[in-house]
């Protein structure tokens, strides 16, 4: 699988509040995925071929696209509703395609892609209020290993929305290099 963005995020999606399982509603509810913190407007990738389930509006003014992997679902959210076109219910995304953008949390002004996984052999919305503590179907996995084995493509210089920031360094000829070792 590759990770859905060029870059890990400095800030872990291994701790709270961003871990799968953190607490949310005063303890009522636990989170059903990663938090991956990132720019408003970065560019989030399919992280292996599928075919989108839905696009659609999620959380706090942002959107969420489902696609179906084949092993498994992927529910990227807290994008921006300003979804690509190539990306609508029943077609087909490459792994690597850029399907979205992080988006703009209303209210709490706060930008990040959440990720969440399903295993696919659940039927019904993602979304379940009434199956505790998660609030999700009941197939829903934990993300955490999957993003940890992911590929990171940090990329072509300049391919596909490359976040200059995190593209390379100028050496003494100004020449713009690679990072060899990530830097985050
Ligand atoms: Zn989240």
């Amino acid at each position: 699988m590759l990770f859905p963005l060029k870059f890990k995020p400095k800030e872990s999606y291994h701790e709270a509040p961003r871990n799968f399982g953190a607490r949310r509603d005063h303890g009522n509810r636990k989170h059903a995925g990663c938090d991956l913190y990132a720019a408003v407007e970065t560019p989030i990738m399919a992280v292996e071929d599928g075919v989108v389930l839905e696009a659609a509006p999620f959380y706090l003014g942002s959107w969420a696209v489902v696609v179906d992997h084949t092993s498994f679902v992927v529910r990227y959210g807290e994008v921006s509703k300003n979804i690509p076109s190539g990306v609508r219910p029943g077609q087909k995304v490459l792994r690597g395609q850029i399907i979205a953008h992080v988006g703009h949390l209303a209210k709490i002004n706060m930008s990040m892609l959440h990720f969440e996984m399903y295993q696919g052999t659940g039927t019904g919305p993602l979304t379940n209020v009434r199956n505790r503590p998660y609030m999700r179907r009941s197939d829903l996995l934990d993300p955490t290993p999957y993003l940890d084995a992911a590929t990171l493509d940090a990329g072509g210089l300049g391919a596909m929305g490359e976040t200059p920031l995190f593209a390379g360094f100028r050496d003494g000829s100004n020449q713009l290099r690679p990072w060899v070792v990530p830097f985050f």
